[in-house]
């Protein structure tokens, strides 16, 4: 079951707490990766949509189960998700330095969301992404 960000202490970012059975099963919302180790490690974890150090909001709904390249990618602002909850790409992903990868093929793909459809993001959150963190040539999203 997917259950949020769990944070104990008002000083420290959260630790990030996702247990197996639901949820997105382990699974990034982004490019779907999911890889645990024997021992119950994985690669996925919680990103705060509006960051923790603004928002102070470990709600799950302020949050997505990313993998680690997905999760660094979103919080640079060069991947975001739309009010339809599609991937849309900045376009800093495509400047000639980046070789982006697999990344490009995620545009405009549905995220993968929690079983529960009452612990999906909130729209308004993915909002303030876009507008605050993506690198968009456009702030408003066309999905
Ligand atoms: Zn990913």
């Amino acid at each position: 079951m997917y259950t949020g960000i769990k944070n104990n202490n008002t000083t420290t970012p959260p630790t990030v707490t996702i247990t197996g059975g639901g949820g997105t099963g382990h699974r990034c919302a982004f490019c779907g990766v999911r890889m645990l180790t024997s021992d119950g490690h994985t690669a996925v974890d919680a990103a705060h949509i509006i960051p923790w150090n603004i928002s102070h909001d470990d709600d799950p709904h302020n949050g997505m189960a990313l993998c680690g390249l997905c999760h660094w990618t979103f919080d640079q602002g060069l991947l975001g998700v739309s009010a339809r909850y599609l991937v849309l790409l900045s376009g800093e992903l495509r400047i000639t330095q980046n070789v982006p990868g697999h990344l490009l093929t995620l545009e405009k793909r549905p995220i993968i969301g929690p079983a529960e459809q009452d612990l999906w993001p909130h729209v308004e959150g993915l909002e303030w992404h876009r507008e605050n963190v993506c690198f968009l040539t456009s702030k408003t999203s066309p999905f």
